[in-house]
């Protein structure tokens, strides 16, 4: 049908305005969004073919490129022979074909798959079952969670509760649960003082589990790479300590993977850097390639029988009408057996080769502090930033967009994560427009 109010990308936008609600947004302040028409590989072209390079994967979640021939094959294939269906009472193919994969990939005994719909339900969900895995083995004192001060979880109630240090969800703050917070210490290179923050940690942790003997549920963490906190990075052998502890104290770990998952972290999960297994991990946004919302909580194979018997009350009480939904599943099959058809891996070390030699160009900055790489993720502070959404890192996020670069700063955290797909023409592109913007703006 003819919209009377146009579809020229300015008419889209007005109807944006008029209609439309985006995410995290302030939409008293907020400059007009840009319309994207198209999406290739790395890159993102608006209505005039104009191109953007999406130096932050949309969100972290594309990770093999956009338009990727193999996934949309995939898609297009499922589309034809079933949609969906639900998931209670019936099964398919791609479900079961997807978590026997992710059962085979992740370490240990970490064999359950439950499907949920991106990286808040899944951490969601990884709540309810380690509550409830206490609540069916009859010690019901274990109420408290444990999560890291900057940690970011997603946003529905629970995720809200462990994500609660941001300061974001004050609004919300009588609905969330009870939740410690432990420091999170974040290193850089050059950094002298590593060792130190890690021990306060550690003793903080102490304290928390001998103060709260037996009353702690779990504890949640983002492995390797705090994302929304502003790409803090710790050391294996931390995370290492941390998970004997809490495995020392009977507290379960759930490992928060949604945004580490799939390579972000130079390995196909953060996990395997620390050589350690938690009780639950939650998966999503590059579990399909970034193509469609699918998440999956997967649990240890002895969690799960916690929760057999013959009585309803010992289920999970969980479920979404698409769960598991069979075209998000054949999308996350096709996008994981792209790691071993591309060698998407081998790709990844080659892009952290890259990153590594811009450290010197921004430590010889002296608008530059904290620079940091692991994997494909490069990341640094400028000395303007301040609070998320600042005046400074609004204004960085607005000059990088007009100059063809998705590159949107986390208050003074400026950070490039290329899907993997980026060729070596477009990540030099990629640091010079990076460094010019840092020269304009400064
Ligand atoms: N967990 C982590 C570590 C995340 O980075 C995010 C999103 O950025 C989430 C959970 C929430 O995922 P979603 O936005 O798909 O609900």
């Amino acid at each position: 049908h003819s919209n009377p109010l146009g579809t020229s990308p300015k008419d889209i936008v007005a109807r944006d305005k008029r209609y439309v609600w985006h995410p995290y947004t302030q939409h008293g302040t907020e400059v007009d969004p840009q319309v994207i028409a198209r999406a290739k590989g790395a890159s993102l072209f608006d209505t005039n073919g104009n191109e953007i390079l999406d130096l932050i994967s949309s969100w972290w979640t594309c990770t093999h490129g956009h338009a990727h021939p193999k996934i949309n094959a995939a898609i297009a294939r499922q589309a034809e022979t079933m949609e969906h269906v639900m998931f209670a009472g019936f099964t398919h193919a791609p479900a079961v074909d997807l978590a026997e994969t992710l059962a085979g990939l992740l370490p240990g005994d970490l064999n359950r798959v439950f499907y949920s719909d991106d990286g808040s339900t899944s951490v969601e969900v990884a709540i309810k079952i380690a509550y409830q895995s206490w609540v069916n083995r009859g010690e019901t004192r274990r109420r408290t969670l444990i999560a890291f001060d900057g940690g970011y979880h997603g946003d529905t109630l629970g995720a809200m509760s462990v994500g609660r240090s941001s300061q974001m969800f004050g609004a919300f703050k009588d609905l969330l649960c009870d939740v410690r917070i432990l420091p999170y210490p974040a290193t850089f290179e050059g950094d002298d003082a590593v060792e130190e923050r890690e021990a306060g940690a550690l003793s903080a942790m102490e304290a928390l589990l001998s103060d709260h003997k037996e009353t702690i549920a779990a504890l949640i963490v983002e492995p390797m790479m705090q994302g929304s906190a502003g790409i803090r990075i710790c050391r294996p052998s931390f995370l290492k300590r941390l998970v004997e502890m809490a495995h020392a104290a009977k507290v379960l770990v759930i490992f928060d993977e949604v945004a580490t998952g799939f390579g972000r972290t130079g390995k196909l999960f953060a996990m395997e850097h620390a050589g350690v297994t938690p009780d639950l991990v939650c998966l999503s946004k590059g579990l399909t390639g970034g193509y469609m919302p699918l998440a999956a909580t997967v649990v240890r194979d002895r969690l799960f029988d916690l929760f057999l018997g013959h009585n309803f009350d010992r289920a999970l009480p969980h479920g979404h009408s698409f769960t598991a939904n069979p075209l998000a599943c054949s999308v996350a099959l096709a996008a994981l057996g792209l790691y071993e058809e591309e060698q998407t891996l081998a790709r990844i070390a080659e892009i952290n080769a890259r990153h590594r030699t811009m450290l010197d160009v921004l430590a010889a900055r002296s608008d530059v502090t904290r620079q940091r790489v692991l994997g494909p993720v490069l990341a640094f502070e400028v000395a303007e930033g301040g609070a998320y959404q600042s005046e400074a890192s609004r204004k960085l996020r607005a000059w990088y967009l007009a100059n063809g670069f998705n590159i949107r700063p986390i208050g003074s955290t400026v950070y490039l994560m290329p899907p993997y797909c980026i060729t070596d023409e477009e990540l030099a592109r990629a640091y010079a427009g990076m460094v010019e913007g840092l020269d304009r703006l400064a």
